[in-house]
């Protein structure tokens, strides 16, 4: 088995995922290295944050440079310098969510115009294993098909019978030694579907499974209860992953109704317009109320960034767009998701979960900077 649950609490777990290249206790926050590297940080660093599972992207590295390069470099993990696990996402979020790109998709698979070219290209379940299994990931994810936010019923019944027709067709494909494979629940915010996807998915038994097509730009309110709805339909002894979520609220949301992992470019993007995650609230540092503030950025934070610099010192680099700023900012965002994840874990191992979602929800929900500027 490739996952342990060691305790829960309410519908939160707390657990280990055995991978090729180490364990991983759950939950566990994923920082996103798409082109094998996360924006401006090396892995000494991120493993210095508490990273232990990067996760990489099929589709920009089969584009730039290509897996058969990664593979004759010694593999994905020699190539980037990290060797803790890496999940390897499919491609089939990019495809669907660059629509304007799609040339054809059927049965069989995908055909798009590259975003690095334009060039015509074809995506098949077959060919995305090939390419993961060729970067040689921990965790491969299949083929799957993303519907956009609001699509209509006969789209997503569509995604959901595609995507377990290509499952079906990815199970037996050979892997990377080790590595283990996800398959992609889909059904948007429709309960019924969702739960069809979790079962006939559950049925083709994979070693994990992932909650797709969230996220996307719904509401929040609808996306967790299908979130919910579709986790409680996957079986309890397998690893859940959602995908694409990062910020601290959500986090704690998807924790609290059963995700075991999860990845999100958010902690980087924000860090690199300038902004913090910190228990206030989200900082913008470009603001000129931070001209003269000595404090870190969060008061109890121990990155690199918090231990040693200020507000008012952080504030000057973004504003003069020195590369440190952003690297800084990178950085404590990072650590900032990653503590918050661990406390989480924390809490359901003490049975605590629910207090402890409960006042972090409302210390995060404090006044923002936006709120007190007015
Ligand atoms: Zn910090």
């Amino acid at each position: 088995m490739c996952f342990t649950l060691e305790a829960t609490d309410g519908a939160a777990r707390a657990g280990v995922l055995h991978t090729a290249h180490g364990d991983v206790p759950t939950p566990a926050f994923m920082p996103v290295g798409t082109k094998a590297t996360v924006k401006s940080v090396d892995p000494d660093e991120l493993r210095a944050l508490g990273t232990r599972i990067l996760l990489g992207n099929a589709y920009h590295l089969h584009f730039r440079p290509g897996e058969d390069v990664v593979a004759e470099v010694g593999g994905l993990h020699a190539f980037m310098g990290w060797d803790g696990p890496i999940l390897t996402d499919s491609g089939g979020f990019q495809v669907f969510s660059l629509r304007d790109t799609v040339l054809e998709a059927d049965d069989d698979g995908v055909t798009f115009r590259s975003v690095y070219d334009g060039s015509p290209e074809r995506f098949t379940p077959e060919l995305s294993a090939r390419i993961q299994e060729r970067l040689g990931s921990d965790v491969a994810m299949c083929l799957d098909i993303c519907p956009p936010a609001g699509a209509p019923r006969a789209e997503l019944e569509e995604a959901v019978r595609r995507t377990t027709l290509w499952a079906d067709r990815q199970r037996g494909l050979s892997g990377a030694s080790g590595q283990l494979r996800f398959a992609i629940t889909q059904g948007g915010l429709d309960p019924e579907l969702r739960a069809r996807s979790s079962a006939e998915l559950t049925e083709l038994d994979f070693d994990g499974y992932a909650i797709g097509g969230l996220s996307v730009g719904e509401e929040r309110a609808p996306m967790f209860a299908a979130a919910a709805a579709a986790a409680a339909a996957l079986p309890a002894e397998k690893p859940r992953y959602f995908m694409g979520i990062g910020d601290p609220e959500g986090v704690i949301e998807v924790i609290a109704r059963g995700v075991d992992m999860f990845d999100c470019v958010l902690p980087t993007r924000t860090a690199r317009t300038g902004s913090a995650l910190t228990w206030e609230g989200r900082l913008n540092l470009r603001n000129a109320r931070f001209a003269r503030d000595t404090r870190p950025l969060d008061e109890g934070c121990a990155c690199p960034a918090c231990t040693t610099f200020t507000r008012a010192y952080i504030r000057h680099l973004v504003n003069q767009e020195e590369i440190l700023g952003l690297r800084l900012l990178s950085l404590h965002n990072l650590r900032f998701v990653l503590d918050l994840v661990a406390a989480a874990r924390n809490a359901v191992e003490r049975s605590n979960f629910s207090a402890w979602s409960a006042e972090a929800l409302s210390r995060l929900a404090r006044p923002t900077e936006k709120d007190l500027s007015v």
